[in-house]
Formats: C-alpha cells, structure tokens, sequence
C-alpha cells in the first residue's frame, strides 16, 4: 500500500484526521504514533477518542504507560505512551497484545519503541512540523501487514 500524505493547519483538524481514521478503526487494531514532543500525538489521540464516544477527558498517560476507556463502538480503546519506556520486555509486561486479543483497540504513543513487540499488522502515523506556520502538521499514514489493505482507500478518499 502507498504511504498516504496529508496536511493539517490546526488542532482541530488534527482532531478531525484522527476522527476520520477511528471511524475505520475495528476491535483488534493497533495504532501506532510517531513524532517528536509537541507534534500531536495526545491532540490526535483526544480526536480519536471522541469520535468513538469516549466521554472522560483523554491525558498523556505517560505515569501509567497505559489507560483504558470503554467507548461506543462496541470495544474498549487503550491509550498507551511508550515514551518513558527503556526496554522493549516492558511493552510485553504492559499485556497489550493480550488486551487486543480481548477485542480491543490501542493507540500507542511513540508506538515504534514498541512494533517489535506488538506484532507486525499495525497502522503507523507519523506527525511532523511542516512549514512556517507553527500549527502545521505532516502527517503520513502507512500500514504493514494486510490488516489495513481493504480500509486503505477509503481512508484516502475520507482523509482531508
Ligand atoms: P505530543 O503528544 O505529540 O507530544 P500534544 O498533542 O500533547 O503532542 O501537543 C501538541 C501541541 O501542539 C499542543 O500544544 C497543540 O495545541 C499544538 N498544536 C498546534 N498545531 C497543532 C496541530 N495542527 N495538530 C496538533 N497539535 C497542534
Ligand atoms: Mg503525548
């Protein structure tokens, strides 16, 4: 599958980009956030979220590695963040894999710390800076595995 491109100015669009891959998301789904400090990760995390109509107030869980919310979608959605992970046995230690199992759905902050752990079938977004305006981001859609092979056009066609 060709990587796929797309550009936001604001927060709330980043909201929206998120909204848009959380309605494609299924129970099982990995979702994997790369990117440096400030580039949109829990921005992007909030506006999946709610669109699965989780109702608390989404956080860094960076203290707890990982939280839970039960959503409308019909399965829970955990929120991890690896960024104060050192080795990958933790990322086995925090039972992702078997949550998923459980018919869940994750979104992983800094989630390439963690891919070798968590399996090869996973959607990877990276968030960049780009451009002169301090509220733009880049952000670039890839999948390995087949997982999303049959969403992948549609989330084009969806993306703005
Ligand atoms: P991360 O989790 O990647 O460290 P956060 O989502 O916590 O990043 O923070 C992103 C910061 O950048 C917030 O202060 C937010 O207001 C700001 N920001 C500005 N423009 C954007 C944008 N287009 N998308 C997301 N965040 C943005
Ligand atoms: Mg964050």
């Amino acid at each position: 599958m060709t990587p796929l491109e797309t550009r936001s100015q604001d927060v709330e669009t980043t909201r929206k980009i998120a909204g848009v891959v959380a309605g494609l998301t299924t129970a099982g789904d990995v979702i994997l956030l790369d990117g440096d400090l400030g580039a949109g990760k829990t921005t992007f995390t909030q506006g999946f979220a709610k669109q699965l109509g989780v109702t608390e107030p989404v956080t860094s869980p960076t203290f707890t590695l990982v939280r839970r919310y039960p959503t409308s979608a019909g399965f829970d959605l955990y929120h991890a963040d690896l960024y104060r992970l050192d080795q990958l046995n933790e990322v086995a230690d925090l039972g992702l894999n078997e949550l998923l199992d459980e018919g869940a759905a994750a979104v992983i902050e800094w989630g390439e710390k963690g891919a070798p752990a968590l399996g090869p079938d996973h959607l990877s977004i990276q968030l960049r800076m780009a451009g002169e305006d301090a509220g733009e981001r880049l952000l670039t859609f890839s999948s390995p595995g087949g997982s999303w092979a049959g969403r992948w056009n549609e989330l084009e066609k969806r993306l703005p």
